[in-house]
This record gives structure tokens, C-alpha cells and sequence, in this order.
């Protein structure tokens, strides 16, 4: 999860989950896929239809930052959009790993734990965390933001659930 305007930006005129096709894209568009199903209805029951995740294999996104494997975000209210980063050749438990942390921010969004406002910073639980403090304070690594540990704990929950299925 960041916040990117350009990125966003690609990402609303990117309306198809395009992949060129090969065998290993086939493979991996299908265990995407299939992951999907499953963690929407792991984490969204009976309401997994109405919950609306476009999921889309950004090989097409230029300017995918080199760090980081997906994104999720909010396009507009109830209507997500999660990318996995397809510049490198992953295995499938990386797919499948980044997938299920992505829909942890998913998950997080609904519930209105996470709120991103651009320019200002991002809101974890009613606490503010002012854009300046990604420079300055613990939540400058990423990995000791609250909302990755959190989305990390879905990832591994999901993970437990469904790699016997899925890897
Ligand atoms: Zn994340």
C-alpha cells in the first residue's frame, strides 16, 4: 500500500487485467485467480459478491516502484483495485503471499481502519500519521508500520487457510 497519484492514475485507465499469454503467465493467471476467490470469501462471507476487487497483473504499470511486489487502493467507495507487480518472475508462493497481503489493505478499508488522503497522510485506527512522519519517525520503515503488520497477520492467516489448496 502507498500512495501515488501517477500510479493511481494508470491504474483507473487500466480497465483489463491484461497478461500476454505464455504458459507460465496462463499458470499464474490462473492461481491469481483462484486465490482471489478464496480469500474474498474468507474474509468477506456471504458479502464476497458484493465486494467489488479488480485484480490486475501490472506488467503494463511503468513505473511500479522496484521495492514493492502490490499495491491496494481505493478507487472509489466500494470499489478496490489490488496490483501485483509482474516485472519479475515470482514464485507462486510470492504470488499467492502478496496477494493475500494486499487483501489485508482491502480488509483494512472496509472496516475504515485505513484511510489514505493524499498530501496528507495516511489514518490507522482514528490516529493520524502526518505525511512528513514517513520521513522522520518509526513508520518511516515500512516494516514497523501498524497497517503492514496487520496486513502481514491477514497475509499468514489466509496463508494457513489456503496453502494446501493453493501451493
Ligand atoms: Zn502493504
Amino acid at each position: 500500500m502507498r500512495f501515488t497519484s501517477n500510479l493511481r492514475e494508470q491504474m483507473r485507465k487500466s480497465k483489463t487485467s491484461t497478461i500476454k499469454s505464455s504458459l507460465t503467465d496462463n499458470h499464474r493467471r490462473v492461481l491469481i485467480k483462484k486465490a482471489t476467490k478464496l480469500f474474498k470469501e474468507k474474509l468477506f462471507g456471504v458479502n464476497a459478491n458484493k465486494v467489488n476487487i479488480q485484480v490486475i497483473d501490472s506488467r503494463l504499470v511503468r513505473d511500479f516502484p522496484s521495492n514493492a511486489n502490490g499495491w491496494a487502493i481505493v478507487i472509489e467507495p466500494e470499489y478496490y483495485q489490488i496490483a501485483l507487480c509482474h516485472k519479475y518472475r515470482h514464485t507462486d508462493r510470492e504470488v499467492v503471499s502478496t496477494l493475500a497481503h494486499e487483501f489485508g489493505h482491502i480488509q483494512q478499508y472496509m472496516s475504515g481502519d485505513l484511510i489514505v488522503e493524499e498530501g496528507k497522510g495516511i489514518t490507522w485506527r482514528g490516529a493520524l500519521f502526518p505525511q512528513e512522519s514517513f520521513r522522520n519517525s518509526i513508520v518511516a520503515q515500512w516494516h514497523m508500520r501498524p497497517w503492514e503488520i496487520h496486513a502481514d497477520s491477514v497475509r499468514d492467516f489466509l496463508l494457513d487457510t489456503y496453502s494446501d489448496q493453493l501451493l
